[in-house]
């Protein structure tokens, strides 16, 4: 789960790191009284959603040239831009063509910039330990550094029982360049971030810029977190920041019916049980030529409702021209998977072919209660000939 920019801000400053002053508003009036109460000074206004690359990114349709950071000195340019923001869906390079619409604005104190810094903190499955990563050329283009000069990235690993060390925070300081009153300023933004990522199982914590103003002062100018799901059941603070309006609706849909769901950009709908499968699920579709829509995974044990509900977030994916079951029985008895596609099948109505494959426990009565239905059901025998059917029905609905 991600949070929002201003939300992110919070929990860093209240772990001890300065950030600038900020109101979060809705609206354009709402914008600019956030601007007075503010001090009439410079602001910039940002457009708060889940993904990054705000600042070079564009408002299609706008007319505007700005993006989703914009730096403004006048009383009389908030409300225009404000408008814009809430008006217009904001494309950047993490949000995809269609971009994502901006319901809230976060009215900022502007800082005037002497150096950026990159930091941040996340899992380093390499080393099975989060790790703090520091960069003295942080801003808008970190993944460029990252991707060709990547040496210039220096990393910390970090304890998760002890937390970052004093001397591990000197030490990053000091390479960042920092001296005299900023190092014990910049140390401070590092343990904020080092206890807000082990405090509340995050994946990632990026301060991407963490800037020096001329008056020397440290602050956090930009901040994103991602938590990891799987821990969130312990932190109903956090869960309370959640934002369904930033989230694929058909994801949450199915989490909230215990099943996982994953959307793409191909025609495919795959039903399957366990994460393994459902990669070479995946694999096989492809390699036939196929396009995955997305795939549902039912897990281990799931139900005849949650076999249902499986079906209909699938075929409301309008992207979904066929549908393959690939099941392997384990747990999971093939004639209960097949009992609960024939009551889906009834319950839900398909619109596209269904090529089923079942192996596994109990796999004959499972076929033959398909086959005994009457129904449009395609059966197929092993991966391959079931990825052969259903990127053939895929394609055939394609030229009907
Ligand atoms: P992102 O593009 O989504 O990462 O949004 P950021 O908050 O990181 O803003 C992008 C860039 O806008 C920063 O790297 C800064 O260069 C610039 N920026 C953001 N806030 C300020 C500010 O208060 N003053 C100035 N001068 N520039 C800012
Ligand atoms: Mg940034």
């Amino acid at each position: 789960m991600k949070a929002h920019e201003f939300q992110a801000k919070e929990l860093l400053a209240d772990r001890g790191a300065t950030v600038p002053k900020g109101i979060v508003v809705d609206s354009a009036e709402a914008a600019v009284a956030a601007f007075d109460a503010l001090g009439g000074t410079p602001v910039v206004l940002k457009a708060q959603i889940h993904a990054g690359g705000r600042g070079k990114g564009h408002f299609p349709g706008s007319g505007k040239e700005f993006g989703g950071v914009k730096y403004l000195t006048k009383r009389e340019d908030i409300a225009p831009v404000a408008t814009t923001m809430l008006s217009f869906p904001l494309v950047t390079k993490q949000t995809g063509e269609a971009g994502q619409k901006v319901s809230r604005l976060l009215v900022q104190q502007a800082a005037d910039i002497q150096r950026e810094i990159y930091l941040g903190m996340i899992l380093d499955r390499a080393t099975g330990m989060p790790v703090m990563m520091a960069c003295a050329e942080g801003g808008v283009d970190i993944e460029e550094v990252a991707a060709h000069t990547p040496e210039k990235i220096l990393k910390e690993p970090v304890s998760p029982e002890l937390g970052l060390q004093p001397y591990q925070a000197r030490k990053l300081a000091f390479a960042m360049g920092f001296t005299g009153n900023q190092v014990a300023e910049a140390e401070k933004i590092m343990h904020a971030l080092s206890k807000l990522f082990l405090e509340k199982d995050a994946n990632i914590v990026e301060i991407n810029p963490l800037v020096v103003t001329p008056s020397g002062v440290v602050m956090a100018l930009d901040a994103k977190i991602v938590f990891d799901d799987n821990a969130l059941f312990r932190h109903p603070d956090i869960e309370a920041l959640r934002d369904p309006t930033e989230e694929d609706p058909a994801e949450l849909k199915a989490a909230r019916s215990g099943l996982s769901f994953v959307s793409m950009n191909g025609n495919i709908g795959c039903l399957v049980n366990g994460a393994g499968l459902a990669m070479s699920t995946m694999d096989i579709i492809k390699y036939h030529g196929g396009e995955p829509a997305n795939f549902l995974d039912v897990g281990g044990g799931a139900s005849k409702d949650q076999v249902t509900e499986a079906f209909r977030i699938l075929l409301a994916d309008p992207k979904v021209e066929a549908v393959l079951v690939n099941i392997f029985g384990g747990i999971m008895k093939c004639d209960t998977i097949a009992t609960a596609i024939l009551a889906a099948f009834k319950e839900v109505g398909f619109h596209v072919p269904l090529v089923v494959r079942l192996e596994g426990t109990n796999v004959d009565a499972g076929k033959k209660l398909l086959a005994d239905s009457g129904l449009d059901i395609v059966p197929a025998t092993g991966m391959t000939e079931a990825a052969d059917k259903v990127v053939a029905a895929a394609r055939s609905r394609r030229k009907s």
